[in-house]
């Protein structure tokens, strides 16, 4: 048999989208349900492909197909196409499997001509409605598939309004209308040289065409691109019968969703207008009505059609986006899919599914996109607000949730006006562990430099804080206390507000509302958790984070990371006298000052913790990180250490790097410094024997050593570590019980991780230093060239934020093989940004990990996805 190329509305079916496309598929779904659907056909996505085959033309096979199903349609109808009697007109609508914005515009009324338009005069009575039809359809074929511009045909018409005194266009007789059909179709001669094509079957076969290459223009491909959608999958077309919502006041067209698509309220929600046709309603030619007025002017439509919506929604089980339009008295049916929705509505409409008994909590859990959980922990703009504002700039949306204060450019002014009751916002080139007082007191922060895992996007997750990265254009004198925008200078002291889900920058004030996290939200995570494997932990160094990581529902710290702890202002000093210590015993000296500190840091953290696992990690950062690097303030360290400035200057000077991401950080400062490691491992050790004793539970703390790439590094470290800690426990008189293990961040780890797990009780992939490696990207640096890397196809994501599986997530696989294979327990998980992503989340859980990590807004992400990952396994 010939291939079909062509198929009949009630020849098709939901499930062949890749086929029919979306609305083609649906349109043939609803009208096998019976829903009452102006008959039509579908010509395939195959016959795309074939077009572009055949250097875009149709075949004669397919011309064939189009041609007998018309004929078919013809019968149905009982309306002849071309018929000057009892024409039938078609619309031609396009329709890949995605729905995508930017692809033909659809085309109304065609069939129309000299002869046919008075054939519909004739029979509607209406003449006025007749060649409002015709110069419509004019209009849109010109400017669709001939792409003449739309202004010339919109200055006629506004000419003509002019020339006769009228406002509307309404106002336009049928005398008038007839002249401007001759006007437009002028406008084909002049502007093109054509005739306007007066025979339908040319009219439908050219719509076709440009259907089909529309497919392949400029928009189409970028929008493309932008959602990764395949290019060789093309479009299908749609041609329908017309029905006529603009045939007087007993006609309309509109278009609802089953439920609110904001709020997820199951109400059917809508607007239409009545004597009008297509898109008008979404065009806001006039102010539509809502829904509920079609209950008070054609009560007996409204209810075939609330009927209609319901019995939709129960066939798809999922909330739906309808259009209809009544044509004199009689309601049909042109679209249905499942309807775009805030992150709010689609928590609350499956929720309620749930209830209702149209799906099943593993449907709803599936049906809800992690990602958009963001959107639910943050405060946002008031979206009336929003909606006024343009942004000045764009950067990338590094943290989520929307903030508007105050520009303050350096930590200690955000610090001293949010102390005011100020709103500040901090805004650096980037930002360092010193600014974290700053970040912690503002309610943004902007950088001008770094990436998605730069140290502002990283914190500012950590914090839940609203921040926007890497955004290059905006110019920062942190000198001067400026920021210029296109021209425009901001000081210290003007209002900026940001979006941190978009990355959109603004000038002045955006007013933000609460996050309003209601039972739903709790509701939608306890089932989550009854089907995922995967632990979730939580990247926590204070006990603030933890404690609100808890509440999102975190059962451990997978990573602390211990830094920050020696950043604070109280303590920096005897850090930076440890650093600069020329022996070792003024450094051990130094090193006791911050014991007890650290000691109650932990203890902080612990005592929030309770039993759940707590990872932490050694000191990672260089050392030269907290020396100062301002004149003014090494002056001042000289003198309060009694040291000559030359001679701390020589010693800045020694600890200067040339790659400090590849310098002496991580277990290399403790193998150089193993006094720091033990004076950590002593605060550790204390702080859990303490708190195990105070609140009588026992606590079992895994002690994390960084950056090892060879076995022998976790060897030594290990000994001392267990020395160390013995020897707490002795002079404690305690037998707590404690963990040793190692980040794996360095590929060399990963591929010789039988040997590292000799002396690691767990791994923790480090797949943000991982990836960095891996690549040889500077996850600081890549912002410059990750959008190039993107845009020719060199990278289809970026991997700082999803894990690269082909490469990056070879290692750990590889990892994860070869450490089990030496310790068949070994415990594994992932400490990196990439625990809180789910596409990421999917991987680890396929690769065997048992638990991932991420910041504390995020652990609800990973907790729907932990579990989508496990229920799409089965
Ligand atoms: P889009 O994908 O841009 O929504 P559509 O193909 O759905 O484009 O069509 C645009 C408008 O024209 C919609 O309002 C639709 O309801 C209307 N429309 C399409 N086909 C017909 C038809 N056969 N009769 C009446 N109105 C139609
Ligand atoms: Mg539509
Ligand atoms: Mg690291």
């Amino acid at each position: 048999m010939d291939k079909k190329w062509v198929y009949l509305f009630k020849e098709g079916s939901a499930s062949q989208k890749n086929l029919l496309g979306g609305k083609g598929a649906n349109l043939a779904e609803m009208t096998n349900i019976g829903m009452p659907v102006p008959q039509g056909f579908t010509v395939t996505t195959e016959a795309c492909t074939e077009f572009y085959i055949q250097d875009e033309k149709l075949t004669e096979d397919i011309i064939k197909q189009i041609e007998s199903n018309l004929s078919t349609l013809e019968q149905q109808t009982g309306k002849v196409f071309g018929n000057a009697e009892n024409p039938l007109l078609v619309s031609v609508r396009s329709g890949a499997k995605f729905s995508m914005p930017g692809m033909m515009d659809t085309i109304l009324n065609l069939g129309l001509n000299d002869e046919t338009v008075e054939g519909v005069a004739k029979i509607t009575g209406n003449p006025r409605f007749a060649y409002d039809s015709y110069r419509r359809f004019i209009q849109m074929f010109g400017d669709v598939v001939l792409e003449i511009p739309k202004y010339l045909f919109d200055n006629a018409l506004e000419g003509k309004k002019e020339k006769n005194g009228y406002k509307l266009d309404t106002e336009l007789t049928a005398d008038d209308l007839k002249e401007l059909v001759k006007e437009f179709k002028q406008i084909y001669k002049s502007e093109i040289n054509v005739e306007f094509p007066t025979n339908p079957e040319n009219q439908l076969l050219m719509a076709v065409e440009a259907v089909f290459k529309s497919w392949n223009n400029q928009r189409a491909i970028t929008y493309r691109n932008l959602y990764d959608i395949p290019h060789d999958i093309g479009t299908a077309v749609n041609v329908q019968s017309m029905v006529f919502g603009n045939m007087g006041d007993t006609s309309g067209t509109g278009v609802a969703f089953t439920r609110n698509p904001s709020t997820g309220e199951n109400k059917v929600f809508g607007e239409f207008l009545i004597n009008a046709q297509g898109e008008d309603v979404v065009a806001g030619i006039r102010t539509p009505l809502t829904i509920d007025k079609l209950n008070e002017i054609m009560p007996e439509i409204y209810d075939q059609f609330i009927n209609a919506a319901h019995t939709l929604e129960q066939h798809y089980k999922d909330m739906q986006d309808i259009e209809f339009t009544i044509e004199q008295g009689k309601l049909y049916m042109l679209q249905t899919r499942s309807g775009k929705r805030t992150a709010e509505a689609s928590l609350r409409a499956a929720v309620e599914m749930v209830g209702e008994g149209l799906i099943t909590k593993e449907e709803a859990v599936l049906r809800v996109d992690p990602k958009s959980l963001d959107q639910l922990l943050h405060p946002k703009f008031d979206p009336a607000e929003l909606k006024k504002s343009t942004p000045i700039a764009k950067g990338l949306p590094a943290s989520p949730g929307a903030a508007t204060g105050k520009i303050y450019f350096t930590a200690e002014e955000a610090v001293a006006a949010s102390l005011k009751g100020e709103a500040t916002i901090l805004v650096r080139k980037e930002t360092s562990p010193e600014d974290i007082e700053g970040m912690n007191k503002a309610k943004g922060i902007l950088t001008s430099r770094g990436g998605m895992t730069s140290h502002a996007a990283v914190v500012a997750r950590g914090m839940g804080k609203c921040c926007v990265a890497g955004c290059e254009t905006v110019n920062v004198d942190e000198r001067k206390k400026t920021m210029t925008v296109n021209n425009e200078v901001f000081t210290e002291g003007d209002y900026i507000s940001l979006d941190g889900s978009t990355g959109s920058v603004y000038k002045g004030i955006i007013s933000t509302v609460e996050a309003n996290i209601s039972g739903n939200f709790e509701k939608l995570m306890d089932w989550a958790d009854e089907f995922r494997r995967l632990g979730i932990r939580t990247n926590a160094d204070t006990p603030t984070d933890a404690a609100t990581a808890i509440t999102f529902g975190a059962e451990g710290i997978g990573l602390c990371r211990t830094e920050h702890m020696f950043f604070e202002e109280s303590r920096i000093f005897s850090v930076r006298k440890m650093i600069i210590s020329d022996s070792l015993e003024q450094r051990e000296k130094a090193l006791a000052e911050i014991l007890p500190v650290q000691k109650n840091d932990f203890k902080g953290i612990f005592k929030v913790m309770g039993i759940r696992p707590v990872t932490i990690r050694l000191l990672d950062p260089p050392l030269h990180e907290f020396i100062p690097t301002d004149e003014d303030d090494i002056k001042e360290l000289a003198e309060a250490m009694n040291v000559a400035l030359l001679k701390l200057n020589d010693k800045i000077s020694s600890l200067h790097e040339f790659n400090p991401m590849l310098g002496h950080r991580g277990c290399r400062l403790a193998i150089s410094f193993p006094e720091i490691a033990k004076m950590q491992t002593r605060a550790i050790i204390e702080a859990a024997i303490e708190v195990s004793n105070e609140e009588n539970i026992k606590i079992v703390p895994e002690i994390m050593v960084p950056l090892v790439g060879k076995k022998e590094e976790l060897e030594i470290l290990r000994k001392l570590i267990i020395e160390v800690a013995e020897e707490t426990k002795k002079e404690m008189n305690s037998n707590l019980e404690y963990l040793v293990g190692t980040m794996i961040e360095i590929p060399r780890a990963c591929i010789t991780a039988d040997e590292v797990a000799e002396y690691a009780d767990f791994f923790s992939f480090g797949t943000n230093d991982l990836t960095q490696m891996a690549f040889g990207y500077s996850r600081d640096d890549a912002g410059k060239f990750l959008e190039d890397y993107k845009e020719a196809g060199i990278l289809e994501q970026d991997p700082f934020q999803t894990i690269d599986q082909d490469g990056v997530g070879k290692l750990v696989e590889t990892a994860v093989k070869l450490g089990r294979n030496a310790k068949e327990h070994l415990h594994l998980g992932v400490c990196g940004e990439h625990g809180g992503d789910p596409a990421s989340v999917e991987f680890f859980h396929k690769v065997g990990l048992d638990y991932v990590s991420c910041s504390p807004f995020r652990v609800p992400v990973a907790r729907l996805a932990a579990a989508q990952a496990a229920l799409n396994e089965k």
